[in-house]
């Protein structure tokens, strides 16, 4: 395991201060690697904080183009990235906001094809992507090897979330068994994307570091418009072909 520098001591100070974390924390965050799937309003939010917080190795995937739209909730961005890949100007952003950390950017799209490989020495994936035929695919590649998946999704003022841990929660296939018709467009504001990555973030910081108690077993519903978080439980479903057959 690497240790720490005095500058990283110093940098996470205030979160090695947090009597639950310390430096044994910091020191789980600096030695994690995550792949964030996506980097638009949810990713680019998550992906922000995680580097912030010191996650050692980020992946950062997605094949898409900064546009003018993307702008009303896509923080990490600025106009002078327009037409750039998202991933190239996120890793920019990001080693400048932390140049203690490694940012690894692939422009792909992310398929049944490209997904072992892009989950290879993962330890934990966080959902940023804008369509359930992507998660799903996500889901049971993260059950089959036993990577904890957070996932979150966002419409208008609302926003979801749910983590799954492989062998002991219901997964996203659980809930939705088959991608549904997907939305051209998803009308969005841009505080529930940010709010949402931010749940993400928190819930990966906790499940590197192993404090708390991780969001299974339910989904989690943020209504913005009135300002309410509403917690749905879900069971595991004895025929999901995704986790059905893990056990802890
Ligand atoms: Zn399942």
């Amino acid at each position: 395991m690497k240790a720490l520098s005095m500058r990283e001591i110093e940098r996470y100070d205030r979160q090695i201060r947090i009597r639950e974390l310390g430096v044994e924390g910091q020191l789980k965050l600096k030695n994690s690697r995550v792949l964030v799937a996506g980097v638009g309003g949810l990713g680019g939010i998550a992906t922000m904080y995680l580097a912030a917080a010191g996650v050692g190795f980020i992946r950062i995937v997605d094949e898409g183009v900064l546009e003018l739209n993307n702008l009303n909730r896509q923080i990490p961005y600025s106009e002078k990235d327009l037409g750039r890949l998202k991933v190239e100007a996120a890793a920019e952003r990001l080693k400048s906001l932390n140049s203690d950390i490694t940012i690894e950017p692939i422009p792909e799209k992310i398929t049944s094809e490209n997904v072992d490989e892009l989950l290879r020495d993962i330890d934990l994936v966080i959902d940023g992507l804008d369509n359930f035929k992507t998660r799903l695919i996500i889901n049971d590649k993260c059950i089959e090897y036993r990577i904890p998946f957070i996932h979150g999704a966002i419409y208008s003022f609302e926003g979801r979330l749910m983590t799954v841990i492989p062998g002991r929660s219901p997964c996203l296939r659980c809930l939705i068994p088959s991608a549904p018709p997907e939305y051209d467009t998803i009308p969005v504001i841009g505080p529930i994307p940010g709010v949402i990555g931010c749940l993400e973030a928190l819930e990966a910081v906790k499940i590197i570091t192993g404090v708390g108690k991780p969001f299974t077993d339910s989904i989690l519903i943020f209504d913005g418009l009135n300002l309410e978080f509403t917690s749905i439980p879900i069971a595991r479903s004895p025929r999901c072909p995704a986790c059905s057959i893990l056990t802890d």
